[in-house]
């Protein structure tokens, strides 16, 4: 099931995307919060009538770091033996159409596209075994990352953390194969960065099992999973799209912050 989060007539939601592209899709209303036990309501509404917001509120977003050898390679950089964790703010999330804000700080902002692991319950310390349980769905996301200031910062928040630098979207989809996927980035439609997921370093289950031995984890945090070679400049102007097999298109637009 594709589940997205929208306002419509200044009213938000979840609901169940259902019906054909580009013009037949519709959305089933929610009834409830979908981490929980939910009903479909039967009332359904044109997606071309919503806004699409980001398909989850995450309580905070785990990003992985160079989980593919060509990206770690491409920046000159080293692969960890162990995968290494950073944190982007709930105030970077933002959704597919949402604008990406370049900030006055760098002159230098680059795409990064990932996979997106959503969490569907509270948990902590999962064993490798179980993370399949912990699992909610899967949507596509872009680290966007102000590649000068991380150069030059010790830390990353500012870098990676700042307003509208986690875009989500379109919708999580819940029923998927995540091993294998075809990833893609896209700028003003042409292609930019292609990968499988199945060249990640550390597996999805790597991942969840070592960030969930130092924190708790809660349902709609995400967690986000390296991104592929490729990575590369975005302007003022630009428009990104963060496409994965099985998910759907995450587009944003990159503006002036004003
Ligand atoms: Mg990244």
């Amino acid at each position: 099931m594709r589940i997205a989060r929208f306002s419509i007539d200044g009213n938000v939601a979840f609901g169940a995307v259902e019906g054909e592209a580009p013009d037949g899709l519709v959305l089933d209303i929610i009834k409830g919060i979908p981490y929980a036990d939910f009903e479909l309501s039967g009332t359904k509404v044109p997606l071309s009538k919503v806004r699409l917001l980001p398909p989850v509120l995450p309580n905070k977003v785990v990003a992985f770091g160079r989980n593919y050898a060509q990206h770690a390679a491409e920046l000159g950089n080293e692969v960890p033996d162990v995968p290494f964790a950073f944190l982007k703010p709930t105030t970077s999330v933002i959704g597919s159409g949402d604008a990406i804000a370049y900030p006055s700080f760098s002159n230098e902002l680059h795409h990064e596209a990932e996979l997106a692991v959503v969490i569907g319950r509270m948990c902590r310390e999962v064993p490798r075994e179980r993370v399949k349980d912990v699992i909610f769905g899967y949507t596509c996301a872009n680290d966007v990352t102000a590649r000068d200031v991380q150069k030059r910062e010790k830390q990353w928040a500012r870098a990676k953390g700042f307003d509208t630098s986690c875009p989500l979207g379109p919708w999580v989809e819940t029923d998927l194969d995540p091993s294998d996927l075809t990833i893609q980035a896209t700028v003003n439609g042409e292609q930019r960065q292609l990968g499988r997921t199945s060249e990640m370093i550390h597996s999805i289950e790597d991942l969840i099992v070592n960030i969930s031995e130092a924190m708790t984890l809660l349902p709609g945090d995400v967690i986000l999973t390296g991104t592929p070679a490729g990575v590369g400049p975005l302007n003022v102007g630009d428009e990104v799209a963060v496409t994965i097999e099985g998910i759907g298109t995450l587009t944003n637009k990159v503006i002036k912050r004003g």
